[in-house]
């Protein structure tokens, strides 16, 4: 049974649901690890749109300062509250990012890539749907050339949605597999796992990020993997998690990892 649930949003970035709201609904959903893992996003051209949905650039520590509160509140020998963060990579700044990051006590940090420049890669279709085939080839193109970097900047934990720029079906011209493998050897390479996220089966998608085939490749690859809900509200911290758990059997899996003081433990499936 998959116990633990690192990946969830707050009213701190883009969720709608409170902090007190996602952690009394993971207790009660009997998990036995639950992390709130709010948007950190500081992008290097100040792009506005980005701010709307980040934890406010002055309150860092206010968030894990809540964090800690509910910890202490709600911690028993069944249930433990972990401090994360969803940080946004740009090569351009994501040592100052760190460096800051640094001086508060995070159990993990998750990678992550929603711009490819100034592209919102996961907002809406609409940025999409202007694109030529060529462009819409170049982002995917991008995106999995940042997704190496961030791999090989070994400064976080586990990696979100691998293959996000899928979401609103707009794919890449046939022969971008060799990509996508490039980007598992990356990950193996510098042995970031991966986290089986599984709100991209209620997106256009239809499917988990990242799929079925790209998971039995990252098994055989000896990549580690956990599974999360990316939920953004009380309601869905372990929507699908039965279906995960079932899927990463089917590709092999039969370990998933957990998180402490930034320290990667692995509990048996
Ligand atoms: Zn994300
Ligand atoms: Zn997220």
């Amino acid at each position: 049974m998959i116990t633990t649930s690192y990946h969830n949003h707050s009213t701190w970035s883009d969720g709608s649901s409170t902090p007190e709201e996602m952690v009394l609904a993971a207790k009660a959903a009997g998990l036995s690890e639950f992390g709130l893992s709010d948007h950190w996003v500081i992008h290097p051209n100040k792009c506005k749109d980005s701010v709307s949905w980040s934890i406010k650039l002055d309150r860092l520590e206010k968030y894990v300062s809540e964090c800690l509160t509910w910890k202490q509140r709600l911690d028993d020998e069944n249930f433990t509250i972990r401090i994360g963060i969803e940080v946004d990579f740009f090569e351009e700044n994501y040592q100052q990012v760190l460096a800051q990051l640094r001086q508060f006590p995070f159990d993990y940090l998750i990678g992550a890539v929603h711009y490819f420049g100034t592209f919102p890669i996961d907002h809406s279709a609409g940025p999409w749907q202007s694109l030529s085939q060529q462009q819409i080839d170049d982002i995917w193109r991008g995106y999995w050339r940042k997704i190496r970097n961030l791999a090989a900047s070994q400064s976080f934990d586990f990696l979100a949605h691998l293959d996000l720029p899928k979401k609103f079906n707009f794919l890449p011209s046939e022969g971008f597999s060799a990509e996508l493998e490039e980007t598992l050897l990356a990950l193996q390479k510098f042995d970031l796992p991966l986290e089986l996220n599984t709100a991209g089966w209620v997106k256009p998608c239809s499917e988990c990020y990242p799929g079925k085939a790209t998971l039995k490749r990252a098994c055989q690859l000896g990549i580690p993997v956990l599974v999360n809900a990316d939920a953004h509200q009380k309601e869905h911290v372990t929507r699908f998690f039965p279906e995960a758990e079932q899927l990463l059997k089917d590709c092999g899996y039969q370990q998933v990892c957990s998180f402490a003081s930034r320290q990667r433990k692995f509990i048996n499936l």
